[in-house]
């Protein structure tokens, strides 16, 4: 791994971690995203820049803030995000959240980076699979490598000498049961293997926010969890409305109120942005998240209006049924559901209930397994059905053909209801990331997500349990 980071071993308290704290005792904490800069840019530049962002946010007095440091988001080619981070000051680094992304890293990689960052007083990772790079189809996907969340989280907890607290991310903008469904069996598989918090991601729609934190509680996983905003700008409307950030997918509805939107006076387009991000704050602290990330704030004088301009919302809305009035009225007037998409968990979510009196949607909801998959499974069980004890070149020409075999160093298919997943362009094995389309298709590729495949194999087997409790460890590829 390049990196040309110098070790720094002088922290003054290095199992102190004030984010815990906070998370952990209520206190609604502030992160703002920033993602490491471009190898274009100069280092010694991207620290200068954040050293003025850093100075912004340690003037924050009216909640505790942090940063949350992006890795690979902007490109691929971007400065290692331990060594972008390195440019803090040393004190309060426990204040912070860095994302360690799997793409174009090994596992090896991914632990010496979660070693960089440990060393220089970070406490708070969040191992995340990674994005795949926009204008890529599945086949250049496949060719990187991406190393998926849950073994790093795997790594953390049976190295319990680490002094990290690790979180995990969830995207429950989902709107099938197959999608949605597979996103909270990972969820819960990242949490048994050992994350301690919970950070979603973008969205506009809250009840999908507020189906994740009564999801949580009916399951009773009392987690802090942290609702990932965005402070809209022309250009990452433009780029939403273009589908181009990965597992952003909003309604027909939304998008032509955004498109709306950009024919305002900038002034009043900013004034709109800054307002459905109060509402969208305030919302969160009511339906119980810990916290907020916010991408977007790019400059220390939006970040010093951000806390102000939340601070105030957190005043306005103490009260569950007035915050609900003001988002129905101002921002969802609107379908925020992806029609015809529109899949929600719980029954009666617009209710002024702040606490699920509906029942949950039953496991029954979800599809049946077709016919030719039922057949499929029932051939490849009768062929292969000790593969994973076996060398994997056994059989190789038959599960070529039946599985579309890639003969990794171990054969994973008895675990993965005999779908391989080397056939995910991603090849990930524990589960969806969180980029499939509204329809179910792949994030990047014209066929439905294998793991929409697997769940529903799975719940017609009866082995739905094994989504949330079977850890299946990397292969090589060859
Ligand atoms: S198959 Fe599913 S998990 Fe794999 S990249 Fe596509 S959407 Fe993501």
């Amino acid at each position: 791994m390049e990196h040309g980071l110098q070790l720094e071993m002088n922290f003054s308290d290095m199992s102190a971690n004030r984010l815990q704290e906070n998370l952990n005792r209520g206190d609604f904490v502030m992160l703002t995203e920033i993602s490491s800069p471009g190898r274009d840019l100069e280092l010694s530049v991207g620290h200068n820049r954040l050293r003025e962002l850093e100075f912004a946010i340690s003037k924050i007095d009216t909640m505790p803030a942090g940063i949350a440091f992006i890795d690979k988001g902007n490109s691929v080619d971007t400065w290692h995000v331990a060594d972008f981070a390195a440019g803090l000051v040393e004190q309060q680094r426990d204040n912070h959240i860095i994302y360690l992304s799997g793409k174009n890293s090994d596992m090896a990689n991914m632990i010496e980076s979660a070693n960089l960052c440990e060393v220089n007083g970070f406490r708070n990772l969040v191992p995340v699979s990674g994005d795949h790079v926009i204008g890529e189809n599945s086949k250049a996907t496949a060719k990187r490598s991406f190393t998926e969340s849950v073994h790093l989280l795997q790594y953390l907890r049976r190295h319990k000498n680490h002094n990290i607290w690790s979180g995990a991310v969830v995207n429950p903008f989902q709107y099938i049961p197959d999608n949605l469904y597979g996103q909270l069996f990972k969820m819960v598989k990242k949490l048994n293997l050992g994350a301690n918090f919970l950070v979603t991601d973008f969205g506009w729609d809250m009840l999908k926010f507020q189906e994740l934190r009564w999801y949580l509680n009916s399951r009773n996983l009392y987690y802090p969890t942290i609702a990932r905003l965005m402070l809209l700008t022309p250009e990452s409307v433009d780029k939403i409305i273009r589908d181009a950030i990965p597992g952003v997918h909003i309604s027909h509805g939304f998008r032509q109120l955004l498109e709306s939107e950009l024919r305002y006076s900038y002034n009043q387009f900013e004034a709109a942005q800054w307002r459905r991000l109060q509402i969208q704050a305030a919302g969160c602290r009511l339906l119980g998240y810990s916290g907020i990330q916010i991408a977007g704030l790019d400059s220390p004088a939006k970040i010093n209006t951000a806390a102000i301009k939340i601070s105030k919302a957190l005043d306005e809305f103490a009260d569950f049924a007035a915050w609900q009035q003001e988002y129905f009225n101002y921002l969802a007037k609107t379908e925020m559901a992806p029609f015809p998409h529109c899949f929600y968990l719980f029954e009666n979510m617009t209710g002024t209930e702040l606490h699920p009196t509906a029942h949950i949607t039953t496991l029954s909801e979800l599809p049946k397994c077709h016919r030719r998959e039922k057949l499929n499974y029932k051939l490849k069980k009768f062929l292969f059905p000790h593969a994973h004890k076996q060398n994997a070149s056994e059989h190789f020409i038959s599960k070529k053909i039946f599985a579309g075999c890639r003969e990794c160093s171990f054969c994973r298919l008895p675990m993965t209801q005999y779908i391989c997943p080397e056939t995910c362009p991603k090849g990930l094995a524990n589960g969806p990331c969180g980029g499939a389309k509204p329809d179910g298709q792949c994030e990047v590729g014209d066929f439905e997500c294998i793991h929409n495949t697997i769940m529903r194999l799975a719940s017609w087997n009866q082995e739905l349990d094994c989504l949330e409790n079977d850890y299946i460890e990397p292969a090589l590829k060859k």
